[in-house]
């Protein structure tokens, strides 16, 4: 089943999601949806605020990226109650883009190494697990999620103001994505 995806703005994306268990809800099905959810927008990670939950829980299919960056190859995994152990190596700038903000693309920087301890689908404990290259790159984008952190939280103070307009109409629905999205309630003004 296709999940609707929260749009920039939208307060779960700005919080600390919990951790689970493995009697978490429907877990199985909350994955296997958030899987055809991201390959149905075209997305290579997702991230359970993106759909409205508020828990650490990510997803990453580094595939489309495998012609230009092999080891993305079968790159498909499953992350819970992800914690960052450390992060290493000189940063290196990566365009990025995310579901929750359509339209929009920007090079981010970010530290090429990374060591992450998680539990898999299978709730089998990972420690300190190294990535590197692309495939660091987008569980640093996804983890972030799991932080209440965007990508354009992390761009330069200018770059963002110049983005203030677009990030603005992304959140009442103008944007060109053809998926559906989840909009921050309107504030009503007295
Ligand atoms: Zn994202």
């Amino acid at each position: 089943m296709m999940l609707p995806i929260t749009a920039y703005g939208h307060p779960v994306l700005k919080k600390k999601g919990e951790e689970i268990d493995k009697n978490y809800p429907e877990l199985d099905k909350l994955i296997e949806d958030m899987f055809e959810t991201m390959y149905e927008s075209n997305g290579v990670g997702l991230a359970a605020p993106q759909i409205n939950r508020s828990i650490r829980l990510f997803i990453v299919d580094a595939s489309p990226f495998a012609e230009e960056y092999p080891e993305a190859q079968d790159f498909k995994k499953v992350f819970i109650n992800a914690q960052l152990v450390r992060e290493e190596g000189d940063e290196w700038e990566f365009e990025e883009g995310c579901l929750s903000v359509p339209g929009i693309n920007e090079y981010v920087s970010r530290k090429p190494v990374i060591y992450l301890s998680y539990y898999d689908e299978n709730f089998e404990f990972h420690e300190e697990e190294k990535f590197d290259g692309i495939k660091a790159r987008i569980i640093q984008h996804e983890y972030d999620h799991t932080d209440g952190i965007l990508f354009v939280d992390r761009l330069p103070a200018f770059k963002k103001l110049l983005l203030k307009r677009k990030l603005s109409d992304i959140s009442v629905g103008k944007h060109g994505a053809k998926y559906k999205m989840i909009y921050p309630k309107k504030r009503v003004k007295k």
